[in-house]
């Protein structure tokens, strides 16, 4: 929990001060209270539709419950936020038999880092973990994704660079049934300039893992780039279209003041939060739990 409040220290002093702050400097409830919260919500990426929602729920609330102290709305706008993320699928979870994980977003948006954090949590749980080397585009990709497997001691799959992202699916798949694996992640490329071909290749890979990994539980996770605001949901959308994200990865959190960008992507996609970096070390991916990130905003 340390390492969650710690991780949320500039949205805590940015986006969450600044909200708890109108509250209790003014004197009064009024439409100018109203509008400033607004200001700041959208500000703090919470985005313009979610903040829509926010303000108006509010107002109501207030007029429902007589509310006139403005300090009274700290703990219903708490209760707010507490409702827009609440989610009955948190975390990353396994089955048993094999799980495999098709990881997507764009370049440096936090994917290997990611796909690393997970595979060592799992390793350290006895879970037996591969990789695969699925950004067949870089050639760096590949060789930073086997630096982190042999620094975490799991196997890598992988071809040489311009292989068909596809067919590395394919062979890591057949390696894990042999293998006994439990997990098999599968790394995708995220060059963002040929947009339309890097959807098709992903919707082949996609579709290779459906039928190759047959009775497997498969899962897409999106990983995004929290300190890129609004322009994440748009990627969100794009990646979703292509694939069908089943989760989202919102990573960098530690690295902006306007967390409300977690409250956007709840509300406005429609796809869980599983998972939110606070920092670069491996301990710094945590299960998204909606109660304690808001009790790690509020106290
Ligand atoms: P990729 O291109 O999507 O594979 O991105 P990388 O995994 O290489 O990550 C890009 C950079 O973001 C690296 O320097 C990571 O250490 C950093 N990074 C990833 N997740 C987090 C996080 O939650 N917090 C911080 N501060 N940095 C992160």
């Amino acid at each position: 929990f340390s390492r969650l409040k710690g991780g949320l220290d500039k949205t805590r002093s940015g986006f969450i001060q600044k909200v708890t702050g109108l509250f209790t400097s003014r004197g009064k409830i009024d439409d100018e209270l109203f509008e400033d919260l607004e200001e700041i919500l959208i500000q703090s990426d919470v985005g313009v539709k979610t903040t829509m929602k926010l303000v108006e729920e509010l107002e109501e609330i207030t007029e429902e419950k007589k509310i006139t102290e403005p300090e009274q709305l700290i703990d219903i706008f708490n209760e707010e936020l507490r409702q827009i993320l609440e989610s009955d699928d948190n975390g990353l979870e396994l089955e048993d038999g094999l799980n495999i994980l098709m990881v997507v977003g764009v370049n440096g948006a936090g994917k290997t880092t990611t796909i690393a954090k997970i595979a060592q949590r799992f390793k350290n749980e006895g879970k037996k973990v591969m990789l695969a080397a699925g950004d067949t585009f870089r050639a760096a990709a590949i060789d930073q994704l086997k630096t982190w497997g042999d620094r975490i001691g799991v196997k890598t799959i992988a071809q040489a660079e311009g292989a068909d992202a596809a067919a590395v699916a394919f062979d890591a798949i057949q390696s894990a049934r042999a293998r006994g694996v439990d997990l098999l992640i599968v790394d995708t490329a995220g060059r963002l300039h040929t947009q339309k071909n890097l959807m098709e290749e992903l919707k082949k890979v996609r579709r290779v893992i459906e039928r190759e990994g047959k009775g497997a539980n498969i899962e897409v996770l999106l990983v995004l780039d929290a300190t890129t605001g609004q322009n994440a949901i748009n990627q969100a959308r794009l990646f979703n279209e292509a694939v069908q994200v089943d989760g989202i990865a919102l990573t960098k959190l530690d690295g902006t003041a306007k967390g409300g960008i977690v409250i956007a992507v709840k509300n406005e996609l429609g796809i869980p939060i599983k998972l939110i970096g606070v920092g670069e070390r491996a301990e710094d991916l945590q299960d998204f739990k909606p109660d304690r990130f808001v009790e790690a905003l509020f106290n």
